[in-house]
């Protein structure tokens, strides 16, 4: 038998190795149009980071090599130009001396690949511009950062994009990365590639989102890219990214049955419309088994099985693929994101009924150096069939995701999850392991043991009961949120409602779990917050944080007061959330300000949460690093840290609140101004106003409202709203105040309203005072629209996590 193989990487010389093991008297020739035959397509990005050192390491296999261990010959340099299904024959073009030829075949298997896609953008033909799919490739993009270039974009969040994004980092370049859809890795829902994002923006990546490359220009020699939004970049290199297109030419030319993307049809033994043609590999279009559909999914692992089913089918046996699931993972930088099946998207389009849930289990045993929380969304059906999975997460991801792609391809349920008996020591996971929990929630749900809510379901005005303990809430909890500890929930139940549902929440889920079950048996209505509140930081994030550097105090005017004292220690090693904070709660009580401690934690939620809780204790995280498997910290406390010269960290808390008692122009003026310059460095401003401040809040012209004859004189006798306020020296009968106005005007300077308008678009809130209201007969409804009625606790909260309070 002749058998020609068209490709010879992936599933190309997986087929041949195997085609030569099934019958070694075959005559097969692989033909190869690049270079290099069987070279590891998926190390290239590591190679421009130098993380794979040599070169020859890329090159798995040579012809000589494989020749002499296979007897099958490859021919590199090989083009086939056309393939005559009728004559069995196929023409090649040599590429090195331009000669044609052909070879005739019993049978042919194509496993051509896919290309990389070019955007047809104005200036792509840049010769700065590239892709990474090959060899060649690689060379040319390893040697312009080789020489030293400063700048580079990537351009597409997929996969390859965000290796080639981090490898470029890893070199020292300065990284660009432009996604045209709002988020990347788009095999991720949204909520899950948050993670990524900030990852890769913790490590300097100037991150585009929902923004696509409009241009590409050279001028006078210099580089750059035009965003949709006008955005203009300089850059020295662009590697685009943005996706595969099947190499389906020759089955195209062929007249082979073609799918609606382009990929090769095939039937389960990957034969063609043609019945002495097979196909394998990133060309075929390949049938979803969990959506039941064509799909393309170009991955390493499935063209590699599909060669070596292919060969096998070619020689005789009848072998049957049985689809791709879409298992895959990605390191980005220190975190791993990895997919199979569907994602919610996906589910949600195609009008799929499923259930989900998230859980954040630790990678193991929490109390060994090393965990690492895991953030999984797990979607499955009312029956208990898994659909699909997404983990990202610093440890133990990849096993997870091979246990749960192979729980899928073997149609076990979740409730085959909670009994799978798994390896277990504490470096390795916990006794019960992350996928034990996937399979313990997910069987709650389907009994109705519990009744989660999903964080993109809560709805403004639900009542919201934080169960964690109360320095847990300390670093962060839902606002609006009640907050009565699960250990304390028996005594406080009078504070719950009976008329409405509750949503209780906790960390990761587990706790809530435990008050839902616990508040249903006292007829409570109630849901359990799915993945606690860490899952519902993914929704509503200003970050969550996965990687915050810090770095000691240096620079002697910025820096922590110098303590001369060894700091105090702290092992909270073993303990798991909120153990390590409790801790470093009760250590710091008994200390004086500006004391240090030291703490080591092995819990490795530790490294988000003191900083939240130092900040809003008052504390200073003077350094915070993870090393050897380890939180490790070095807390001062008190506030006399502000910003490190390095800019690392301040644990002055940035709010300011400013309490506005007078209603004098000149007063008031300083206030807004002072505000807006607190709020231009990041602070969240509060303006209290009372007494005679509550008139700086007046509309010019209120609605009609009732009032007692008191209070209308009252409000007579005062200056009604911001353009009324009088200069509290100088006033001169309105001349002096008048004067003023002037001189600001002449100066450029914004009137009183305006400054209040400016403030308030800055974020400055602005609070009205209940208790002078009251007495002053002042309404709600003469007041600017959305200023906020406070009582003297708000303000005192307020003022508690403040850092300046102003009285003016
Ligand atoms: P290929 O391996 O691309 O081989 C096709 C070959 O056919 C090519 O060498 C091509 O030159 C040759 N050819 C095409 N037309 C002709 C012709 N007319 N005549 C002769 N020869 C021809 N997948 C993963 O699962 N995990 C990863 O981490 C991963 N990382 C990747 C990183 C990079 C940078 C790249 C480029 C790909 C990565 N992939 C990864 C994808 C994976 O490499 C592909 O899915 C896989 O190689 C597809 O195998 P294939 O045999 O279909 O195609």
């Amino acid at each position: 038998m002749k058998v020609l193989i068209v490709g010879g990487v992936a599933g190309g010389a997986s087929a041949a190795a195997r085609a030569a093991r099934l019958d070694s008297s075959a005559e097969i020739i692989v033909f190869e149009r690049g270079e290099y035959m069987s070279f590891a397509n998926c190390g290239l990005p590591y190679y421009v980071g130098e993380v794979i050192k040599q070169r020859d390491s890329l090159l798995v296999m040579t012809p000589e090599k494989f020749k002499g261990r296979t007897g099958i010959e490859v021919r590199t340099q090989q083009e086939v130009i056309e393939v005559n299904a009728d004559k069995n024959e196929i023409k090649i073009k040599n590429i090195e001396s331009g000669e044609v030829y052909s070879e005739s075949y019993d049978k042919l298997l194509l496993t051509t690949g896919s290309s990389p896609l070019i955007p047809p953008i104005p200036g792509v033909d840049d010769p700065d511009v590239m892709t990474l799919w090959t060899i060649p490739d690689v060379d040319r993009i390893k040697e312009r950062v080789d020489s030293g270039i400063k700048k580079a974009i990537v351009v597409g969040g997929g996969f390859i994009g965000l290796e080639v994004a981090e490898n470029l980092i890893e070199r020292g370049v300065e990284v660009t990365l432009i996604e045209m859809l709002p988020h990347v890795m788009s095999t991720l829902d949204a909520e899950m590639s948050c993670i990524l994002e900030d990852e890769l923006a913790d490590k300097g990546i100037n991150l585009q989102l929902a923004n696509g490359v409009t241009e590409i220009k050279r001028d006078s020699g210099k580089l750059s890219v035009v965003l949709q939004d006008g955005t203009e970049i300089a850059t020295e290199l662009i590697v685009m990214s943005v996706g595969v297109r099947p190499n389906n030419e020759l089955a195209v030319n062929a007249g082979l049955d073609i799918g609606d993307r382009g990929g090769i049809k095939v039937n389960a033994n990957l034969q063609t419309s043609n019945a002495d043609i097979y196909a394998a590999g990133d060309v075929i279009e390949v049938t979803n088994p969990i959506l039941n559909a064509p799909a393309m999914i170009p991955l390493a692992g499935p063209a590699n099985r599909q060669g070596r089913i292919a060969a096998d089918n070619i020689f005789g046996a009848k072998e049957t693929y049985k689809g791709t699931i879409g298992t895959s993972i990605c390191k980005v930088f220190d975190l791993d994101a990895a997919s199979v099946g569907p994602n919610e998207t996906t589910l949600k389009a195609v009008g799929r009924d499923y259930l989900k849930t998230y859980i954040v289990p630790a990678s193991h045993a929490s109390y060994y150096p090393g965990s690492e929380p895991l953030f999984m969304k797990v979607i499955f059906e009312k029956s208990g069939k898994i659909l699909g999975a997404q983990i990202v997460g610093r440890d133990g991801v990849d096993k997870r995701i091979d246990l749960l792609a192979t729980a899928i391809r073997t149609g076990m349920t979740v409730s085959d999850l909670a009994e799978l008996e798994l390896a277990y020591a504490p470096p390795f996971g916990s006794a019960k392991d992350p996928i034990n929990y996937v399979g313990f929630v997910a069987e709650n749900i389907i009994k109705g043991d519990t009744v989660p809510i999903n964080p993109d379901e809560l709805k403004e005005g639900d009542f919201l009961l934080n169960v964690c303990e109360y320095d847990e809430v300390l670093c962060g909890t839902i606002t609006g949120s009640l907050n009565i500890p699960l250990g304390e929930l028996r005594d406080n139940l009078d504070k719950l409602p009976k008329d409405k549902e509750i949503i209780v929440f906790c960390k990761v889920g587990l706790r809530g779990y435990l008050a839902e079950r616990y508040l249903r048996e006292q007829n409570y209505n109630v849901k359990n917050l799915s993945g606690g509140y860490m899952t519902w930081k993914l929704f509503n994030r200003d970050g969550i944080k996965t990687n915050v550097k810090y770095a000691a105090c240096e620079n002697e005017a910025s820096s922590v007061s110098s303590n001369s004292d060894a700091p105090l220690e702290l092992d909270a090693c073993g303990l798991q959330c909120p153990g390590p904070i409790v801790q470093v709660k009760s250590r710091l009580d008994d200390m004086t300000e500006g004391q240090e401690l030291k703490v080591t934690a092995s819990d490795a939620g530790f490294y988000n949460d003191l900083p939240a809780w130092c900040e809003s204790t008052g504390n200073t995280v003077v350094n915070l690093e993870k090393s050897d498997g380890l939180v490790k910290a070095l807390i001062q406390k008190g506030t006399s840290c502000t910003t490190t010269a390095n800019g690392a960290m301040t644990a002055m808390p940035k709010r300011t609140t400013i309490v506005l008692f007078s209603n004098d122009l000149d007063k008031a003026l300083a206030a807004m101004i002072i505000a807006i310059g607190f709020a231009t460095l990041g602070h969240e401003v509060s303006i209290f106003c009372t007494f005679w401040g509550l008139n700086v809040l007046r509309k010019d012209h209120p609605p009609k409202v009732k009032k007692d004859i008191v209070s209308k004189m009252f409000g007579m006798m005062m200056p009604r709203g911001a353009k009324k306020l009088a200069l509290s020296k100088m006033h001169m009968m309105g001349m002096g105040t008048a004067m003023m106005k002037n001189v600001m005007k002449n100066k450029n300077i914004d009137d009183l309203p305006t400054l209040i308008g400016q403030a308030r678009l800055m974020g400055v809130k602005l609070m009205a005072c209940e208790m002078a209201m009251n007495m002053m007969g002042i309404q709600e409804a003469e007041l600017l629209d959305n200023v906020e009625l406070a009582g003297v606790a708000n303000f005192a909260a307020l003022a508690e996590k403040s850092g300046p309070v102003m009285f003016i």
